[in-house]
């Protein structure tokens, strides 16, 4: 006889960061940002009008997708929004990764992209990136079922420039290109001023990091109307109501402070800049980071007892057990004092 245990689906689910909760502890492990969201989410939270709760949230999102449009002087014809840029990019997989052919993505990346494709029973082949950690544009001049990579790229932190991403669109007019720019706040320039001349290109950018409200759950696609159409067809087809009343609200407005988005990106990038500094002077070895977090390397030292020995202390990095890059740690930008911590502690350990 069998059982519904002989149907149950087989997959192997992303690991995500852990998420310790402990007093005094420096957690830069999931990249999240140090500082609150805009004061103005903050003042609206306290006041939320509750009895909106009743009601389904209007399924077409348009607080939020007016607000972005208005932020990046776009159509709102052209802006997605999902539960976190993970629910956007789920959504492009399955909306657009629909060919037999393989869909390409680097081998040192996000790790959701692999999950998602076996999940989603997409085919796809990784391209190794070079020895410095580039992508190299030239493993995605192929026939494809369609391209996807961050920029800059998780978790090495590297950045392309526009033209290379202009060059993987143009040897790529045929295949929908995604670019997953969950970091490109930190001093990336954007693909999004390709995205008028490129019916190929979906840009996905998060709230998670740059807009401190990874705990809101936003991400937004940004495309032509028909991608935009395409996905919103597909969400339509299975779940109207992603996006909840709440973070449609408190998102819109996060987007209208501007000012405070760019100071505190700022801030995040001059503590970077001196932790960079900081590190290599302890003999640290990484590329240029060019989003919230520094991908290092030890000549000397081993990552994983250095992971395994901060986090005796209560300072939480991320390690990855995996080929290339087990010997590295990725470390997210905190507050000038928890950098201060983490570099005292690294000091007395080094001794
Ligand atoms: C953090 C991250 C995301 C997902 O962020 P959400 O919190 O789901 O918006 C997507 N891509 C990359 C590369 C990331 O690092």
């Amino acid at each position: 006889m069998s059982s519904w245990r002989d149907y149950v689906r087989r997959v192997t689910p992303y690991t995500p960061g852990e998420q310790p909760n402990e007093p005094e502890m420096i957690k830069l492990n999931t990249n999240e940002n140090p500082y609150p969201p805009a004061p103005g989410v903050l003042k609206l939270a306290e006041h939320m009008e509750t009895d909106k709760l009743r009601l389904y949230p209007d399924p077409t999102s348009n607080v939020l997708t007016k607000a972005l449009s208005e932020f990046y002087g776009v159509e709102q014809s052209q802006v997605f929004v999902g539960v976190g840029s993970d629910d956007v990019l789920a959504m492009a997989f399955q909306t657009f990764f629909n060919s037999d052919k393989p869909v390409l993505f680097p081998d040192i990346t996000y790790s959701f992209y692999p999950v998602w494709a076996e999940a989603f029973k997409i085919p796809y082949e990784t391209k190794a990136l070079d020895e410095n950690f580039h992508i190299r544009k030239e493993d995605y001049y192929g026939e494809n079922g369609g391209v996807i990579f961050p920029n800059p790229n998780a978790p090495t932190s590297v950045l392309e420039g526009l033209a290379f991403i202009k060059d993987i669109l143009e040897h790529n007019r045929n295949s929908l290109v995604i670019v997953d720019e969950a970091y490109i706040d930190f001093g990336g320039e954007s693909a999004l001023s390709l995205v008028s001349e490129y019916d190929n290109l979906l840009v996905v950018q998060t709230f998670s990091k740059s807009r401190s409200m990874a705990g809101m759950r936003i991400g937004f696609a940004i495309g032509q109307p028909e991608l935009i159409k395409a996905l919103n067809d597909f969400k339509y087809s299975f779940n109207s109501y992603t996006m909840n009343q709440t973070s449609l609200l408190l998102g819109a407005e996060a987007v209208k402070d501007r000012a405070y988005f760019e100071e505190s990106i700022a801030k995040i990038i001059k503590t970077r800049t001196w932790a960079a500094e900081e590190l290599k002077k302890l003999g640290f070895e990484f590329n240029e980071p060019w989003a919230n977090f520094i991908f290092v390397t030890h000549p000397k030292y081993s990552a994983k007892k250095l992971f395994e020995a901060l986090r005796e202390e209560k300072i939480y990095v991320r390690y990855f057990s995996l080929p290339r890059i087990d010997n590295y740690l990725r470390i997210t930008v905190g507050t000038d004092e928890e950098m201060e911590k983490l570099l005292h502690f690294l000091k007395e350990y080094m001794k």
